[in-house]
């Protein structure tokens, strides 16, 4: 398999490859068409959007933050090859894993690329579609006869009076009603409405009651977040377009984000208050799982996440066979009170969040492991590649 990721090498021999990534989970977002694996396998034939939100995390990744807002676009693979890089990774469940697409990017600007890939990708795995713009006849013409594909948007209330995007949720809203009224099922959308602060929390409730009125069944809210990656998020900036107000940075062991889905319990109760009929998500665990019945992994940065409730029985037998056979040695599974805890062999290396959350979705449950850790280090994308965790053939 031709993989179309020669940088890495052609970088190494300029002698300035350390420059342009700084540890494995870099290296993945910048080059690697699979980037990560939460509940979703996240992955992209192109990077970059001609939209450029105030908020858009990649704009602060470095070598990723030309490409946002440009409309200049980074080829990470073609369609078929992502078929294929897919079809080869182990961390993807066929049949079973949703699979997200264009969060690098936006599927505005490569329709006819998605439809190429929807082609070429031959399970029924479903196709988490994120798409920025406005959705319209091309959209609805392109997905709605293939039933993998579930249209994702975002919707930022008063993002575009608040100077934090470009794009018009009004808009969007009609697209949505748009999609619904030429048969798309609302079961097929999936919204999630975000940025939310104290500073359009009135705009939020009534994004979440039109919706509502359009015949969406869900929803998901979302606080705000912040990432960087080796270059300064512009806080200054953020504060004065009334962005960043009362977060304060997360204390997470991840390079990337700073500050996570910030949201106050007030504004979190009103959100709740604002529909009756509607069911909102606040973390996308629940939404996964109970509005597209996909398998998810109730542990989360190596531990419990209690919002699933109880986790499901495994066979520790099983869970055993299967850490090892993705290059995990083990020692021993228990079950404990907070989930099936893995104790790997002293010569195996520490897992990924990524490999992580595979084992607790092939199970169903909560999956702990006694070395772990949230992000990977180049050893580790080695490793991805050399046991087809994430198909990479171009580390060595
Ligand atoms: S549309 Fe998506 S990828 Fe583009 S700038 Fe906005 S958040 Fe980032």
């Amino acid at each position: 398999m031709h993989l179309p990721k020669p940088l890495f090498q052609a970088l190494a021999k300029k002698g300035d490859c350390m420059r342009n990534y700084t540890n494995g989970e870099h290296y993945l977002l910048l080059y690697s068409p699979i980037f990560k694996r939460r509940y979703t396998v996240d992955c992209d034939i192109v990077m970059g959007c001609s939209i450029g939100c105030q908020f858009c995390y990649y704009r602060w990744v470095a070598g990723a933050s030309e490409y946002f807002g440009t409309g200049k676009l980074y080829p990470l693979c073609s369609p078929e090859e992502l078929a294929e890089i897919l079809e080869t990774s182990r961390i993807v469940r066929k049949d079973k894993d949703g699979i997200m697409m264009c969060a690098r990017s936006d599927g505005s600007i490569q329709l006819n690329k998605v439809e190429a890939f929807l082609r070429a990708f031959r399970y029924y795995n479903l196709i988490f579609l994120l798409h920025r713009g406005y959705f319209d006849r091309r959209q609805l013409e392109a997905f709605e006869a293939d039933k993998r594909v579930i249209f994702c948007t975002t919707l930022t209330p008063a993002g575009k009076q608040l100077g934090w995007t470009p794009i018009d949720e009004y808009k969007q809203l009609e697209g949505i009603s748009f999609l619904v009224q030429n048969g798309v099922s609302p079961r097929r959308i999936s919204v999630e409405v975000g940025p939310i602060n104290e500073n359009n929390i009135n705009q939020a409730v009534d994004i979440l009651q039109k919706l509502q009125d359009i015949g969406l069944e869900f929803a998901t809210y979302r606080g705000v977040s912040v990432g960087m990656f080796e270059m300064p998020s512009p806080e200054n900036e953020l504060i004065n377009k009334g962005f960043l107000t009362t977060q304060k940075p997360n204390a997470e062991d991840h390079a990337y984000y700073h500050i996570k889905n910030f949201l106050t319990p007030e504004l979190q109760a009103k959100l709740c208050g604002a529909v009756n009929k509607m069911r909102l998500h606040r973390f996308t665990g629940t939404l996964y799982r109970d509005e597209f019945g996909l398998d998810i992994a109730y542990n989360r940065k190596n531990r419990r996440r209690k919002e699933l409730g109880p986790f499901p029985e495994a066979d520790l037998s099983a869970i055993r066979q299967y850490v090892a056979n993705l290059g995990y040695p083990v020692e021993k599974v228990e079950k404990t009170s907070e989930g099936y805890l893995v104790t790997l062999d002293p010569t195996s290396p520490a897992v990924t969040e990524d490999v992580a959350m595979t084992v607790g979705a092939e199970f169903n449950t909560c999956v702990v492991f006694n070395k772990y850790k949230i992000a990977p280090d180049m050893e580790d994308v080695k490793l991805y590649a050399k046991q087809k965790i994430i198909a990479l053939s171009e580390v060595e």
